[in-house]
């Protein structure tokens, strides 16, 4: 039963900020439907959540650290009691299953959480007595941070920087992308209700908003995720003012399975196979490319297919059968095809996986059954390109070397898995270039909100999560006290 459409505003010092302009946003699993209307900003009004951010900042920066760990605890009994309504806005704007939603938001909160209980002890003052005097080694907040955030995730990848930000006395103007606002601007709205006006403004809009807000010499950091490309035309737009940046970009995560891997395991099979498609295979840290050790790919094949056809089940995201849901928008769902239709042209055998529960909404969605690519080479479209969707490529390879070597070569490096013995895959992934390696498990399933999250290579720079995650958003400010005034190596 389609529910009626909500309207969102944006959020400028403390206030719902009403605009003129507002977009639709569909129901990927019945186009017809819109869930609900988002803001379209313009360029002024990005500057004026700018300006209001930069003017509280003078003011926030000197808050206490308890009182900005109660507020945001407030936030989050507030966001944990209204969950299941914001899961089904999320699962209906975005696509994903009601119990992906459930779990993305249980994501948020636990991060949440894990930086309330360890901001206290991260961000604080270091004080060092030595021979010469005493130094304060003093964790500053860096300013207005402008916080871009991709479809995909929008409450975990918003969260993962709003919580960081303000609880080190920074403030925010963040901004979500246009193909899943709608959920997360409640979120913003419950965060920003518990901090004092101007502390966390919420913006949205398309590119124009985000070059205001790369740009603008109040900004004094971007924590974005997105596409590699969009960082690249983010990196331009803030060299004039040499902006700090966190940049969480795209993947091509490889999984390699050893020969030691125990194909009969059914468990750690469904585990992979969930790597490859939760989310509709829209995550950034997916594994979208299997590579298999030759002398088990065929009995591996058989099996992983066999795992796959019992785990996907394709239909409504609200059906608590359905395991995997539509792609969220038709131009991606478009971009995936275009890739598995090249493999083919080129030879590529692709198998249907999964069984499609309800062939009425299937046609009218943004549905695509998902896929595993047999025989693709590694410089094909869909090894070498980010599917971010339902498909996935299987390669072999002759031997360990080789398997690094294919799984190295890639523009990206985001998080990679070995499969098969502990020892043996610890081996292997030492020598993997990655911000992240999972060992017998990967993607989500593997993620760990108390240890450092990012890419090397074009997946980006710096990280999210652990204690790097709340140091990101503070500047080292050393304060000298030398004994006698003089520093020890001027000389006499
Ligand atoms: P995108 O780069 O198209 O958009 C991301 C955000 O940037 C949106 O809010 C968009 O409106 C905004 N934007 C677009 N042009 C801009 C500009 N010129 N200046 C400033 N902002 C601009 O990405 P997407 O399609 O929303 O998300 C998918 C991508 O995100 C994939 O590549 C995926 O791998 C990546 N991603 C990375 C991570 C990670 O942690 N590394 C996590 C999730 C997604």
């Amino acid at each position: 039963m389609s529910e009626s459409p909500i309207t969102i505003d944006a959020i400028i010092n403390g206030e719902m900020y009403k605009t003129e302009k507002h977009e639709p946003r569909e129901n990927p699993t019945r186009p017809e439907e819109i869930v609900g209307y988002a803001p379209v900003n313009t360029v002024e009004e990005t500057k004026k959540a700018i300006d209001v951010a930069s003017d509280t900042f003078t003011t926030w920066r000197e808050s206490s650290i308890d009182d900005r760990v109660e507020r945001m605890r407030a936030a989050i009994q507030k966001i944990k009691d209204q969950t299941p309504e914001i899961a089904k806005l999320l699962s209906r704007e975005h696509g994903k299953a009601l119990y992906d939603a459930e779990g993305e938001i249980g994501v948020s909160l636990m991060w949440m959480e894990f930086a309330c209980d360890n901001v206290k002890e991260v961000v604080k003052n270091e004080v060092q007595e030595h021979d010469t005097g005493k130094t304060i080694i003093a964790r500053d907040a860096i300013g207005v941070v402008a916080a871009i955030t991709p479809w995909n995730y929008p409450l975990s990848l918003s969260t993962i920087k709003i919580a960081p930000a303000l609880l080190a006395g920074n403030t925010m103007v963040l901004k979500p992308s246009p193909l899943a606002p709608l959920a997360v601007s409640k979120v913003a709205a419950i965060i920003a209700n518990e901090f004092p006006p101007g502390v966390l403004n919420m913006v949205h809009g398309e590119a124009d908003v985000g070059v205001e807000l790369t740009s603008n010499p109040k900004i004094a950091k971007i924590a974005f995720t997105g596409g590699t490309e969009t960082a690249k035309h983010i990196m331009k737009a803030a060299a004039d003012t040499i902006k700090h940046m966190t940049l969480e970009l795209g993947g091509n995560d490889a999984a390699i399975i050893l020969k030691d891997f125990d194909v009969n395991d059914e468990k750690l099979m469904t585990r992979l196979v969930i790597s490859n498609f939760l989310t509709t295979g829209q995550i950034c840290m997916i594994a979208k490319r299997i590579y298999v050790d030759k002398s088990i790919y065929e009995k591996f094949v058989e099996k992983y297919i066999e795992a796959a056809n019992k785990w996907i089940r394709v239909g409504d995201p609200f059906d608590k059968n359905v395991t995997v849901g539509p792609v969220n928008n038709k131009k991606q769902a478009d971009y995936v095809q275009e890739l598995v239709e090249d493999a083919q042209s080129k030879g590529a055998e692709v198998i249907k996986l999964g069984e499609i529960l309800d062939q009425d909404i299937f046609e009218e969605g943004y549905f695509l059954q998902p896929t595993v690519v047999l025989g693709a080479a590694q410089h094909d479209r869909v090894v070498v390109e980010e599917q971010f969707g339902p498909t996935v490529p299987i390669l072999t390879f002759e031997n360990d070397e080789e398997a690094i070597k294919l799984a190295n070569d890639s523009i990206y490096g985001l998080t990679s898995s070995v499969w098969g013995d502990e020892e043996h895959a610890i081996e292997v992934a030492q020598h993997i270039q990655a911000g992240t390696t999972m060992i017998n498990t990967a993607a989500i399933q593997g993620l760990d909100v108390r240890f450092p999250f990012g890419g090397v290579k074009q997946s980006g720079m710096g990280r999210e999560y652990g204690k790097e995650g709340l140091l990101a958003y503070t500047d080292t400010h050393v304060i000298n006290i030398p004994k006698d005034g003089d520093l020890p190596y001027i000389p006499e």
